[in-house]
């Protein structure tokens, strides 16, 4: 307890260090150079669900399901793909309270979507089922959304969509029964009138929990949904 304590006291007056690497920080940076520079990314994504297309088809901006069978959001914006170094950074935020991270996440989803335009009216957190979140003792995607919201100056709400039903976790199903994993889990506590929305989370996995939310808020009247995270599973 002292020692914590005794930590949190002297880190307001040491430099801070690369989460990967340790190596000591610039005055507002999150990362060194190098560790930034080598974060899996999604070379040349498909704009509507973020998964890559192929490469030899530069003029391409959807992938073949998105024109067949597109998903209900319209655009997928993820700052990188979920891979290591990066996995474990977002495993120790969400499952051993580092929440400090979320600052950087923030960061990394801010670099991808600043230049977006128009953006979003409103940014809506994934919420957890309320069970999970007593559990944990908070939501990462919300933490994230907090600040992406203040360095954005997009107002946030994190209390109208609510997860009425505890869901298993989407990456330990099979494909054939994630969609129905999620399906009819989250509800509206009261309409939004807003008319474009983008709903945050730390991590992408299939996709079938944006699409879930997406289809509830066009149902209530939105007309436009982005999907904005710190990652992306390629499966
Ligand atoms: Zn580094
Ligand atoms: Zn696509």
């Amino acid at each position: 307890m002292v020692n914590r304590w005794l930590f949190s006291i002297l880190s307001r007056f040491l430099p801070a260090c690369c989460p990967f690497c340790d190596t000591a920080l610039e005055p507002r940076r999150r990362l060194c150079a190098i560790c930034q520079a080598a974060l899996p990314k999604i070379i040349h994504p498909c704009i509507q669900c973020g998964l890559p297309l192929p490469t030899d088809s530069p003029t391409l901006q959807r992938c073949g399901h998105c024109l067949t069978s597109p998903p209900a959001f319209d655009r997928l914006l993820a700052a990188h793909r979920y891979d290591a170094p990066l996995s474990a950074l977002i495993g120790g935020y969400k499952f051993h309270r580092q929440l400090h991270h979320a600052r950087l996440f923030a960061d990394l989803i801010r670099e991808v979507t600043q230049r977006e335009h128009p953006l979003p009216e409103i940014l809506l957190p994934v919420p957890l089922h309320p069970q999970r979140q007593r559990y944990r003792g908070y939501n990462q995607a919300l933490e994230i959304t907090r600040m992406v919201g203040k360095q954005l100056a997009i107002p946030i709400d994190h209390l109208s969509l609510r997860r009425h039903r505890a869901t298993a976790a989407q990456s330990d199903l099979d494909a054939a029964a994630r969609p129905g994993n999620v399906r009819g889990a989250f509800s509206l506590k009261k309409n939004l009138d807003y008319q474009h929305l983008a709903i945050v989370d730390d991590v992408v996995t299939t996709g079938n929990t944006a699409n879930e939310i997406a289809k509830l808020l066009k149902r209530a009247g939105a007309r436009r949904v982005d999907v904005w995270c710190v990652a992306r599973v390629i499966c």
